[in-house]
């Protein structure tokens, strides 16, 4: 199942988008669902044609817990070591935009970079989870995540809040998909069509339910939290005027422009 969360003429609710993943989105619809998809689901009855709503942020949670350096690869490309436990930092929710949302650059930082990520979603409150089964099952879906990351800042500061906590430094979407298997899955980002970042799932580090296991174990994890597995190497700098997509197997793409902070 496909949740969107979408703006149409009369406000903004979460949907079920029903068609063919193969076949054009034009001939897609969503279905309205009454109040948040989190347990039971319940329709409002509406159904609108995706031409005539706009895709927001599929979720805004309470929190975005990030993992650092979970792609051997990417530890390597910023002279780091693979770490012997998780490397977590937290996104502020208010960084996150949606898809076709502006990536606006700060004016405190000269080198701003993309990291093409996997988002897991939060469905059921979880806290000291120790076994990977329970892990598992707090799992809402997955969807697609773009970490920006202000480099220069991550350097200079020595610890991340500012780095990676501008608005509009989050960028999630196209919508959470609940039943893909997360194993081994296409992870990548493309600059002006050009591919930067091409990376597997399977190259994780540490996999989703040791990494759920470990943040349970420091705080409770609500419905709707995001956690971002971390990225594959090949990170680099964005501009204005530019678009980054990141897309991961399964999930679609997530595409937003990038703009200077006076614009
Ligand atoms: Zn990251």
């Amino acid at each position: 199942m496909r949740i969107a969360r979408f703006a149409h003429q009369s406000g903004m609710s979460f949907g079920v988008i029903e068609g063919e993943s193969g076949a054009g989105q034009e001939a897609w619809t969503v279905a309205e669902i009454d109040g948040h998809p989190f347990g039971q689901i319940a329709f409002t009855g509406q159904r609108w044609a995706m031409g005539d709503v706009r895709l927001v942020a599929p979720i805004l949670p309470s929190k975005v817990v990030c993992v650092g350096r979970n792609y051997a690869a990417h530890a390597a490309e910023l002279g780091n070591e693979v770490p012997k436990e998780p490397l977590l930092f937290l996104k502020p929710s208010t960084s996150i935009i949606g898809p076709g949302d502006a990536i606006r650059l700060p004016v405190q930082s000269k080198r701003v970079e993309h990291e093409a990520e996997l988002a897991v979603v939060i469905g059921v409150p979880g806290a000291r989870m120790t076994s990977r089964e329970d892990a598992m099952k707090s799992v809402f879906g997955y969807t697609v995540a773009n970490d920006v990351t202000a480099r220069d800042l991550q350097r200079s500061d020595g610890q991340w809040t500012r780095a990676k906590g501008f608005d509009s430094f989050c960028p999630l979407g196209p919508w959470i998909d609940t039943t893909l298997d997360p194993a081994d899955l296409r992870v990548t980002a493309t600059v002006d069509g050009e591919v930067k970042q091409d990376g597997r799932t399977s190259q994780f580090i540490f996999d989703i339910a040791t990494l759920i296991a470990y943040v349970s174990s420091v705080m409770t994890l609500l419905p709707g939290d995001v956690l971002l597995t971390g990225t594959p190497a090949g990170v680099g700098p964005i501009e204005a005027g530019q678009k980054v997509t990141v897309a991961v197997d399964g999930l679609g793409e997530l595409t937003n422009p990038v703009v200077s902070h006076d614009q």
